[in-house]
């Protein structure tokens, strides 16, 4: 089992005082904090070595290009991918949207589906609901169950010969449900539809094998897996990738240029127009160091320890609190939502920010899963990670009974 109490002195921010109390940072679903290895990374890389990449025969820039190619391979062997075959984004967000701006275009014609579901992030609806507007195609939506689980008796129903794209979330970043992608991406083939992963719960959280679950797109985010902001990862099947267009052009991305036209790049740069995040990409290849020691099994099984612990315990607060999500914490991740009828979450989570504890209200980036299924205006939301103890746990069950004091409940 992890030791997060050795974890934890990897992470300097614990150590910060928020209202005179130490913190207690419960908002890992949002962003991760960043260890000393992170940290020490970016500043080495801006003391030591900071050059631009690719295009220099000088030393420095020898060794930042290798740095941040070294950083693509190790992220690619994380998720079990070719190093061609992965292209540094901004992010999740950012991936998915140059998916639907480069494949989505070109392919998603009028009378196609886009199958998603109820739970998804904003990030990977509104890409699509942009591009059916374009290109004529229609949206349609797998339905959560009222124990937050993804209802699959509708797959055969929703899923058929129209469905050119399925796009689902591997976690659910308000639920914390674990989506079944393998199987949904077996069928998804079986009726020749693409299917893309978003996967910036999961990888952070959980192995992720994209051989094995088969997909042919997954977008990933480094704030929320111990790395910087501002870069991310975005899978592509080399077979898909090797059709499919550059949407942003200029240096880097381009082999030949006239003044008339240009002939692109070699896989994956050509999808990286500019001076890339150099810094970041290597952080996060750091990162991936910490995660890949940790051990990806690890990760998991000590967050599934954590989220039964704090099920457990929140118990005594269910006649106050309604939590939300799939009772088994095999099935889930590290995320509980809950909401009390009586005090609105923002003000839950004012309180408990007086008392050091960092979680999140709000909808989350899903209104129509927090809105529209869950029919709120907002949850409050713990997430956990790789550093939180059942102390914090504990802390976090205390107080929300101070809050209920608070509020006279
Ligand atoms: N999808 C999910 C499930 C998420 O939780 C998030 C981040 N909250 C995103 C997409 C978007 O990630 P980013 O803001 O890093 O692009």
């Amino acid at each position: 089992m992890l030791n997060p109490k050795e974890i934890r002195k990897d992470f300097p921010i614990l150590n910060v005082n928020v209202h005179g109390k130490q913190l207690v940072y419960l908002d890992n679903a949002a962003t991760s904090q960043k260890p000393n290895q992170v940290i020490d990374t970016l500043t080495a890389y801006y003391r030591n070595y900071n050059s631009n990449v690719h295009r220099g025969v000088h030393t420095l820039s020898i060794k930042a290009t290798e740095q941040y190619e070294s950083a693509r391979e190790k992220i690619a062997k994380f998720i079990n991918a070719p190093s061609d075959s992965l292209i540094y984004t901004k992010g999740t967000t950012d991936g998915i949207n140059l998916v639907a701006h480069s494949w989505g275009l070109e392919n998603i014609e009028s009378g196609d589906e886009i199958l998603l579901t109820e739970m998804e992030h904003h990030s990977n609806l509104v890409p699509w609901q942009i591009l059916a507007e374009k290109n004529g195609a229609t949206l349609k939506f797998i339905p959560v169950t009222e124990s937050g689980a993804l209802d699959l008796s509708q797959l055969n129903i929703l899923l058929t010969s129209k469905t050119k794209l399925v796009a689902i979330t591997q976690m659910s970043n308000v639920l914390g449900t674990i989506n079944p992608v393998k199987e949904i991406c077996r069928q998804a083939h079986a009726l020749g539809a693409y299917m893309l992963i978003d996967a910036a719960q999961s990888v952070p959280h959980m192995p992720v094998d994209v051989e094995d679950i088969g997909c042919d797109f997954l977008a990933f985010s480094s704030h929320k897996m111990l790395g910087p902001t501002g870069i991310g990862c975005l899978y592509i099947k080399k077979a898909i990738l090797e059709t499919m267009n550059p949407v942003n052009h200029g240096g880097d991305m381009v082999k030949e240029v006239t003044l008339n036209q240009a002939t692109w790049n070699d896989l994956p740069i050509r999808f990286e127009a500019g001076t890339p995040n150099i810094a970041d990409a290597i952080a996060l290849g750091t990162a991936i160091d910490y995660l890949t020691e940790l051990g990806m099994d690890q990760v998991q099984a000590y967050e599934e320890h954590l989220t039964t612990y704090a099920l457990d315990v929140l118990k005594g607060l269910s006649e106050d609190f309604i939590f939300y999500g799939i009772p088994d914490p095999t099935k889930r991740g590290a995320i509980i939502s809950f909401y009390s009828p009586e005090i609105h979450p923002h003000d839950i989570g004012t309180v408990l920010d007086r008392q050091g504890i960092a979680i999140r209200a709000g909808h989350h980036c899903a209104m129509p899963l927090v809105n529209g299924r869950l029919g709120l205006p907002a949850t409050a939301r713990a997430s956990f990670y790789i550093y939180n103890t059942e102390e914090e746990v504990d802390m976090l069950v205390d107080s929300l009974k101070k809050t209920l004091q608070y509020f006279n409940r």
